[in-house]
């Protein structure tokens, strides 16, 4: 609790705080993690689906097995706690923006306005034959690979392994974090590179860097100069009525 109303100190003095996010936040949303406990990746190991190798050599394969269900869990799921708590923090000047390597959108959902998509996003769709888009929402799979009317295959806008990060993603992450002064590494276990090079970056910069894990990370200890420990969007509540108590600004981040 102490360290809590800490970090809520260092965020209320800060105008420049930049969050990660992972997997990890969007838990609490009904959206199981790759690694870790929970849903079909016990039984599946992703990275053998998630690589564009994967894809392109059988997409029927990978549509049956992760993106139909992807598709299923990102159509229904809602913003939770801590989605909603990093919009509060934006919406009073705090939070400039967000880098988040999940692909469900559920930060702009919540309400946040500067979102760097680090590994595209599964909102959309695109043939691979004639480059025709369709909204997630509004693909039928009712035939797996789900076609284009021009019999090409339908693929989601967000970065298989073994793929580019968009390159302005990439540049724009690199330059919110080396401008910082507090970093939020909010659900992720800063395994995958170069995503978790961010909080690095931020360090060397003189950011300081404040973890919201379940777990301890790779990061925990040397470059975060704090943790919190427990679930995304309980922390998350409990860090914004501080920030409230601390700022005095309730009716705004109501
Ligand atoms: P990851 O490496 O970000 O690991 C998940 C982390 O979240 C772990 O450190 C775990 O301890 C932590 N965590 C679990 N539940 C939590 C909770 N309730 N509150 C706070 N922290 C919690 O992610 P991954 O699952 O290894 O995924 C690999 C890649 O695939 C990443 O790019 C990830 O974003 C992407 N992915 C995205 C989604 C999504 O869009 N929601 C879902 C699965 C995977
Ligand atoms: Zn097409």
């Amino acid at each position: 609790m102490d360290l809590i109303k800490k970090v809520a100190g260092y965020l209320t003095s800060s105008r420049d705080v930049v969050a990660l996010t992972g997997a990890g936040i969007s838990v609490e949303s009904g959206i199981p993690p790759f690694r870790g406990k929970g849903g079909v990746w016990e039984r599946f190991d992703p990275m053998e689906y998630a690589s564009i190798q994967a894809f392109e050599k059988d997409p029927a394969k990978v549509w049956r097995v992760l993106l139909s269900e992807l598709k299923k869990v990102v159509d229904r799921a809602e913003p939770n706690n801590a989605h909603k708590g990093l919009a509060k923090l934006e919406k009073i000047g705090i939070l400039k923006t967000i880098i988040t390597q999940n692909v469900d959108g559920l930060h702009q959902k919540a309400g946040n306005t500067d979102v760097i998509e680090f590994h595209g996003n599964f909102a959309w769709h695109r043939c691979m034959n004639c480059d025709h888009r369709t909204d997630t929402q509004s693909l039928m799979l009712d035939q797996i690979p789900p076609t284009c009317d021009c019999g090409g295959i339908f693929r989601p806008e967000c970065v298989f392994f073994g793929e580019m990060i968009p390159p302005e993603a990439m540049w724009r992450s690199r330059h919110v974090a080396s401008n910082c002064d507090i970093m939020l590494v909010v659900g992720t276990s800063a395994n995958v590179e170069p995503a978790a090079y961010m909080p690095v970056l931020a360090k060397k910069s003189g950011a300081k860097i404040i973890e919201i894990n379940t777990e301890t990370t790779p990061l925990t200890g040397h470059i975060s100069d704090h943790i919190l420990l427990g679930r995304a969007g309980e922390i998350m509540d409990i860090l914004i009525t501080e920030v409230k108590n601390l700022s005095q600004l309730e009716p705004a981040i109501d």
